[in-house]
């Protein structure tokens, strides 16, 4: 027999959707307060919003006859005009209070601004009894014993501590793209926040997010346009091992969306290692007419008109940055901190959280004392590049930012000073990436025929690989033949790298396009190419080089891009400052 649900187990239903734990809740709670154009919100949390979630406003408030229709569900004040594509406040669906009340204790105290009178609204299982209460102005929605309606949901919830991270993380994310409201937080009857408002996201994004965050930062905007981005992008060597630096909100709204990821992801791709996450805080705003957000019921996705559009603009504006914005060229923060508390071999994969970036307690003395026992200063008068092609930069005498050698360490690190600073390069790590940027600038890539040709004797897969990017191989000046099911010849290299172990770039060339697999783009593959050549071309680690040869060298990481970190994403060079040293010596 088909019978019609009644109308609470088909807010349960809904609420399966809305509610998925308490944060879910409380979102929608602010979204609310935010809507009724509310100035100071205060939000009080316990057992992780489990027992209590409740938020105070003082925006327009709600009338006595208008409290029943609130908990109903499809009932919304905000869908003036009935237009799903011309949308300004966050909700709309008209579902949340209903689907809230469904599943918890609910009490809804509430003065209009319309009338003189406050009263509040007691909803349990979806019976309700509206009463006349003490309120100065606007709203205060308390939820309590959530899920005690759906016992089975209850088991669904992690411990306290998590819901009250997942919880806090919500209020953040409002606090940060609404600057100009005033927000409190008290966790278990303790404040956690308490943010006043200001006047521009920038103080917020400091009250919130702390220093280290915004001296990694780079404030950008496209401007007002059809599509108007704006926000913050990290420096590349501020990265994490997760994505949870990396915030999106499109017109105002919080969104997880794969595509803007993956565009983020892609732009920095020449410079963030693989598997780590550079951070961001990204507004994104266009026309309501070209964002449908009634995709998903608890609104947290969108689904862009025309998402080409808006991805392009991303990592267009993201990669003038890395480029022309020198975004670049600087080192992380914590990057140089950590050079004063940490092995090299161990600085990109630390976590750059705050309590590990403190100057306190300096652990590495011995990082110093063995420098200065290998510093080297003799003349090498070894070819920079080891290659036809060296590149010459014009006047060493003119000093730029990273200043003048002084020695070398270990005969793989330049020491160079600069105006109150002490400066220490990768030489290995800016080699790869100078070279690497000019084989990315240049149009085609000359091949020269080897005067013996050089036989390879692999794995059938690898042959198979080889024939598959024939192509892309011979645009990049590598001219390989199959001779049988486990031989290749290598005929031809790219002149720009000289004399090179033909056998030797082959194979790992090999080995990187079995690393991208077959989904990878041809761009892909061609930087992936790139990237080693411009390993097997460059100096390497362990080669003396002369004080003018680091010179050279310095000036040229001045005039390439992207030069904080080596062709993999990994760090290429640290600043120490005089005043780290004070710290050092406790001065
Ligand atoms: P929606 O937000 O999609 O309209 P809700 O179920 O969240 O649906 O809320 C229903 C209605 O209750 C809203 O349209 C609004 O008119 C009213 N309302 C809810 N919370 C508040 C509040 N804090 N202040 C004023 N009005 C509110
Ligand atoms: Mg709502």
């Amino acid at each position: 027999m088909i019978r019609k649900l009644p109308d609470n187990i088909i807010n349960q239903i809904a609420a399966g959707e809305v509610v998925e734990r308490p944060a879910s809740v409380l979102k929608e709670l602010i979204e609310n307060a935010i809507d009724a154009g509310a100035l100071n919100i205060e939000v009080r949390v316990v057992n992780g919003g489990k027992s209590l979630i409740s938020v105070k406003d003082d925006g327009c408030g709600i009338t006595q006859d208008e409290l029943p229709l609130a908990v109903e569900r499809h009932a919304t004040s905000k869908l003036t005009d009935n237009d799903l594509f011309n949308i300004n406040t966050f909700g709309f669906r008209g579902e949340a209070l209903a689907s809230i009340c469904s599943i918890a204790r609910v009490s809804i105290k509430s003065k209009s601004k319309k009338c003189d009178d406050a009263y509040e609204l007691r909803c349990e299982k979806g019976n309700y009894d509206i009463s006349p209460t003490m309120l100065k102005t606007g709203t205060i929605i308390e939820v309590t014993d959530l899920f005690f309606a759906t016992p089975a949901r209850l088991k669904f919830l992690k411990s306290d501590h998590y819901e009250s991270d997942a919880c806090a993380a919500v209020f953040l994310n409002a606090a940060l793209v609404n600057p100009k409201v005033s927000f409190r937080y008290a966790e278990d009857n303790k404040e956690r926040w308490n943010l006043s408002a200001v006047d521009d996201i920038s103080e917020r994004v400091a009250d919130i997010l702390g220093n280290e965050f915004c001296e990694n930062m780079k404030y950008i905007d496209t401007g007002s346009d059809s599509i108007r981005i704006s926000g913050f992008i990290s420096v590349p060597n501020y990265n994490k091992a997760t994505s949870s630096n990396q915030r999106f909100f499109v017109n105002g709204r919080y969104v997880k969306d794969k595509l803007l990821s993956a565009t983020l992801k892609n732009a920095y791709k020449e410079v963030v290692p693989i598997g780590r996450y550079p951070a961001c805080l990204l507004l994104i705003e266009l026309n309501n007419d070209m964002v449908d957000v009634n995709v998903h019921p608890a609104k947290t996705e969108v689904r862009f008109r025309e998402p080409d559009l808006v991805m392009s603009k991303l990592y267009g504006v993201i990669k003038k940055q890395l480029t022309s914005g020198m975004l670049g060229q600087q080192a992380s923060s914590a990057m140089m901190r950590l050079g004063l508390q940490t092995a090299p071999q161990d600085v990109h994969q630390q976590e750059f959280s705050k309590n590990k970036t403190s100057y306190s307690q300096p652990r590495r003395y011995d990082f110093y004392k063995s420098s200065v026992l290998d510093l080297k200063h003799e003349n090498s008068n070894v070819d920079l590049m080891e290659s036809a092609e060296a590149y010459h930069v014009e006047a060493p005498a003119e000093e730029g930012m990273f200043g003048h050698a002084i020695a070398q360490l270990d005969n793989t690190y330049i020491v160079a000073e600069k105006a109150g600073e002490l400066i220490i390069v990768d030489q290995h790590a800016v080699c790869e990436r100078i070279t690497l940027e000019k084989l990315l600038n240049r149009e085609s890539i000359e091949s020269q025929q080897l005067l013996l040709p050089e036989m390879v004797v692999v794995e059938r897969s690898d042959v198979e690989i080889v024939m598959q990017n024939s192509e892309i191989l011979s645009t990049l000046g590598m001219v390989i033949e199959k001779m049988s099911d486990d031989t290749l010849c290598v005929r031809g290299v790219p002149t720009i790298l000289g004399e090179c172990d033909a056998n030797g770039l082959l194979r790992d060339i090999i080995d990187e396009l079995h690393n991208c697999g077959t989904a990878s783009t041809f761009e892909n593959k061609i930087r992936l190419v790139y990237a080693t050549m411009a390993c097997h071309r460059s100096v390497r680690a362990g080669k003396v080089l002369s004080i003018p040869e680091m010179n050279d060298l310095l000036r040229q990481m001045e005039v390439t891009q992207n030069i904080a970190q080596c062709c993999h994403g990994r760090p290429s060079y640290l600043r120490i400052a005089a005043n780290d040293f004070k710290h050092m010596f406790e001065r």
